[in-house]
């Protein structure tokens, strides 16, 4: 087993995952297996409780593990499927190790974080770096470890020692170090400033880890002069310094580092075998030229919550993009904020209302994505009238198939006040309802959540058809609620299809409705399989038939 691990210096959210994925697919391109794990070094044993606000979404994996959002990348980029033990967080570690201490498998001993700690983390990669991904049940060759967070941080300091440990146990020429770091331009005469980075490497150096890579973000590629300054500083090899400068989309950062021969650098670290035929890289650089050259744009309004963080709603935007590559189209996302389209709001923010509905009404389809809580409930169920009633293509994920069919409830059937439990417990029209297995004491992994399988009902729908005639499908959810079972009759008859159940036929999973160009909704959530050769069906729905309107 290889491994490529991917550290992070000067401030977080340089795109460490997304060189950490580029590596990964690079050697993927030659043939290699490989799999991908993330430390987190945060308390949480998941990402499941922490709010998409402030730490983007949450990735949810076949297995029901609610993870970071890094992997969703590696599962994107590498067409891989991981597990939840793919994300490793500092809360998993402690509560495998305090679990042992209990049993007494420690027992006479003091249990530190060296060794203890630092032992279970070597462990954990080894074993999990092992675990197929690929769907053929082959043992990956090389595991691509990102760890979290930016070095010098208190939290990650275990991790990083353990990493250390980790070159010896598993041998340094089966082990590479790449390190992200930012060159800042400061001044007037656009100087590129390496010592961010210096002082970064130095911190990693101090803990006993020595780059082999320097990965410089930047809006430019990196000067020569600036390349020898860190090569100089730094301690790495001047060809080993790679310029990581903007580009003009996310699949040109595997080209560039290809460019500055990264493949062969790491093969030769690595003694691996390069090769010449790579029909892998070949289509990601078709790719990426078919997304340049995109001119016609397609506006899909998300109405939801915003806080500014767009990583909130990361797999979404993906499938979205994904589906109008495919289409053909550049992917516009007009952003609504659910709750500037409610009549309160009128008088509050009159401007902000005017925007949103007129944003609203000029996008090309709708889409209401997955959410909990109150905020903005009833300006999303106004946003699904708008499209059922105006033959606008909607699509409702999760929570937004529960808004539609509140909707319809209220609007179609006149159950005046129905709504879900969620928001009004004494609601007098229950229509969306708490599920029997979830709790409501333990918020933690306590959804019903991972891959369950949809049975669609019937060849006479548009579902049988956006999934290729399949019958049996099979996508991740993550919900506490669902339609109520009682008032599925006497929605389905006043036109509402419930053309996907699960197995039992009792949870209703994807919604359709009658005459209408594009109405769909699904109680999964079908962004997280979406891939950028293969849009995830029911984004690919909505986008086509939302393209469908400007052609
Ligand atoms: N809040 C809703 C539920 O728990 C929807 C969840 C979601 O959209 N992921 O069922």
């Amino acid at each position: 087993m290889r491994y490529v691990v991917v550290s992070g210096g000067v401030l977080s959210g340089l795109g460490k995952g997304v060189t950490a994925s580029s590596i990964g697919m690079l050697l993927k391109s030659l043939g290699y297996k490989v799999t991908a794990i993330k430390i987190d070094p945060y308390l949480n044993s998941d990402a499941g409780t922490m709010s998409p606000f402030e730490h983007g979404e949450v990735f949810v994996l076949d297995d029901g593990g609610e993870v970071d959002l890094d992997l969703g990348n590696y599962e994107r980029f590498l067409d891989i499927t991981l597990t939840r033990d793919n994300n490793l967080t500092t809360g998993k570690v402690y509560s495998k190790v305090i679990e042992a201490e209990r049993r007494g498998d420690y027992l006479g001993k003091t249990v530190q974080v060296v060794p203890h700690i630092t032992d279970e983390i070597q462990d954990w990669i080894e074993r999990v770096a092992s675990i197929p991904v690929d769907g053929n049940g082959d043992q990956p060759d090389v595991c691509v470890v990102e760890l979290g967070g930016t070095v010098g941080d208190i939290e990650s300091a275990p991790f990083i020692e353990a990493l250390r440990q980790f070159q010896f146990r598993v041998g340094k020429e089966n082990f590479v170090l790449v390190h992200v770091s930012l060159v800042p331009v400061v001044g007037v005469v656009g100087e590129q400033k390496t010592k961010p980075s210096q002082h970064t490497v130095k911190e990693l150096r101090a803990a006993g880890l020595s780059p082999d890579f320097l990965v410089c973000r930047s809006e430019e590629p990196l000067k020569d002069a600036t390349k020898e300054k860190l090569a100089l500083f730094c301690h790495v090899d001047k060809t080993h310094v790679l310029s990581a400068h903007d580009v003009s989309n996310i699949y040109r950062v595997p080209i560039l580092l290809e460019e500055q021969n990264t493949t062969q650098m790491i093969v030769d670290k690595l003694q691996l075998e390069m090769r010449e035929e790579r029909p892998l890289f070949d289509s990601w650089k078709k790719m990426a030229d078919h997304v340049d050259s995109l001119e016609k744009e397609v506006t899909i309004a998300m109405v939801g919550k915003y806080t500014g963080l767009s990583d909130s709603y990361l797999s979404v935007i993906k499938a979205l993009q994904h589906s109008a590559f495919k289409v053909g189209a550049k992917m516009n996302i007009c952003w609504v904020e659910a709750a500037s389209l409610e009549p309160e709001s009128k008088e509050s923010e009159p401007e902000m209302y005017s925007q949103s509905w007129s944003d609203l009404q000029s996008a090309d389809g709708i889409l209401v994505p997955g959410g909990f809580g109150n905020r903005g409930i009833e300006g999303k169920i106004l946003a699904a009238n708008f499209a059922r009633v105006n033959n606008v293509p909607y699509l409702g994920v999760c929570l937004g198939l529960q808004i539609a069919v509140i909707e319809f409830a209220r609007n179609v059937l006149g159950l005046e006040g129905a709504n879900s439990t969620e928001f009004d417990e004494d609601t007098p029209h229950p229509t969306v309802i708490f599920m029997p297995e979830g709790s409501k004491t333990h918020m933690g992994g306590t959804m019903r959540l991972g891959s369950r399988q949809t049975n669609i009902q019937t060849e006479d729908c548009v579902a049988y058809e956006l999934y290729g005639g399949d019958m049996e499908i099979h996508e991740r959810h993550r919900h506490r609620y669902e339609v109520n079972p009682d008032m599925i009759s006497q929605l389905e008859g006043a036109g509402l299809r419930f053309v996907g159940k699960d197995t039992e036929g009792q949870r209703m999973e994807i919604i359709e409705l009658e005459g209408h160009p594009y109405f769909f909704g699904t109680q999964y959530h079908p962004e997280f399989k979406s891939r950028p050769t293969r849009p995830s069906p029911p984004f690919f729905g909505l986008v086509k038939a939302a393209f469908s309107r400007i052609e």
